[in-house]
């Protein structure tokens, strides 16, 4: 055992992603399952195809070149579009989401070079202030695209609930549902895709009698992390700890909860404050601000985290007195789950495999070259 390690209930994925398929799709909601969340890894792709989710999204190229690497039958959603990778967007990828003229323009350029069409959704404003179309330029917008060889625009979507924190209510849903039915009479062309939103929109899912025209959502977290994000309840039914990441103790004893000495600045910069609690129980353990988003990690219910430098973690283990060499294991936010699946420094420990064969990671972290990597069958 390598510390740290992340352990991955694959079982436990599985299961959240047939949940929320089964929930979703009840309604007439597809999922474009979110893989940037955790870094693109082959072996979680391999859960959610294999669960029913064949359509894969993520930000970031290397991540579905990673994916497609390891032999995952998937096909690609590409979240964030940048001009220099046109030429890559409309190789690897089906669909991408895109809000800026210039941008498409240069898809459909490269979508040309190679003889292929691209699809495209476009992302309209409705608050939240990242990306998207503000819906007053957005008739003059489709009105070009539409003249643009090799692109098919084949929906539009929104994304709330992540820069600005704006909800994806009904009114926000009913406005995005009014724009599709308006395009498409003005314009005479279907829009087969409409994306509500991601994982914040579970609220609205299950208020709302009517969708509308919304039929597909984007989601991440609520099939890792099983939940939704508005209010980051767990969703009924969904497992919330299909990742718990372990780690080795390597010192402990009683000691003050206050520093004493001339007060400075910690390693980062920033003026310290500590609650004196008397003596406490502290434990060292050996993972730090290097290897992960420490303040998005939870902690066993009788313990507090006190702080991280970049290789060590202070704990108050109240009335517990761990041992040197004894591990310690936390559940994640989605910040956490972020860095530690991005993490060199990290291994990745995969469980309940049962007729998965996952790819394993070298002493270093490194994903071997996947052959044969997925085959469906035990040895
Ligand atoms: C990250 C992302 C998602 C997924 O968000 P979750 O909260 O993890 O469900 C959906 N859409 C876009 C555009 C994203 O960037």
């Amino acid at each position: 055992m390598s510390s740290p390690e992340i352990v991955v209930d694959l079982e436990k994925i599985a299961s959240n992603v047939r949940a929320l398929k089964a929930l979703y799709g009840a309604r007439g909601i597809n999922i474009f399952a979110v893989t940037k969340a955790v870094c693109g890894d082959p072996n979680l792709a391999n859960i959610l195809v294999n669960n029913g989710l064949n359509f894969l999204a993520d930000s970031r190229l290397e991540n579905i070149k990673n994916i497609l690497d390891a032999g995952v039958h998937a096909k690609f959603l590409l979240l964030r579009t940048l001009p220099s990778e046109v030429d890559a967007v409309v190789k690897y990828t089906e669909i991408s989401l895109n809000s800026n003229l210039t941008v498409i323009q240069l898809l459909s350029k490269a979508a040309v070079k190679v003889n292929v069409v691209h699809k495209i959704i476009l992302m309209i404003e409705m608050g939240d202030l990242r990306e998207g179309v503000m819906p007053i330029d957005l008739n003059d917008m489709v009105r070009k695209i539409l003249r643009l060889p090799n692109i098919k625009l084949i929906g539009i979507g929104t994304n709330l609930a992540c820069f600005g924190g704006i909800k994806p209510n009904a009114r926000k849903m009913r406005t995005l549902s009014s724009l599709a039915v308006d395009l498409e009479k003005r314009f005479n062309i279907i829009l087969s895709i409409v994306s509500g939103g991601n994982s914040a929109n579970y609220n609205w899912f299950t208020k709302s009698e009517v969708l509308g025209r919304i039929n597909n959502l984007r989601l991440g977290e609520s099939i890792f992390l099983g939940r939704e994000t508005l209010e980051r309840k767990p969703i009924p039914d969904l497992h919330t700890d299909a990742f718990a990441l372990s780690v080795e103790v390597i010192d402990s004893g009683v000691k003050p909860s206050i520093p004493f000495g001339e007060s400075g600045l910690d390693a980062f910069g920033n003026k310290p404050v500590f609650e004196d609690l008397g003596q406490i129980n502290r434990a060292i353990l050996a993972i730090g601000k290097l290897d992960v988003q420490t303040d998005g990690l939870i902690p066993p219910e009788n313990m507090t985290i006190l702080g991280a430098s970049s290789d060590h973690l202070i704990l108050n283990t109240h009335e517990k007195t761990l041992e040197v060499g004894d591990r310690v294991t936390f559940s994640l936010n989605y910040g956490a789950l972020l860095s530690v699946m991005g993490s060199q420094t990290i291994i990745k420990n995969y469980v309940n495999t049962n007729e998965y064969r996952p790819i394993l990671q070298n002493g270093r972290g490194e994903r071997p070259k996947a052959q044969n990597a997925f085959s469906n069958h035990r040895d």
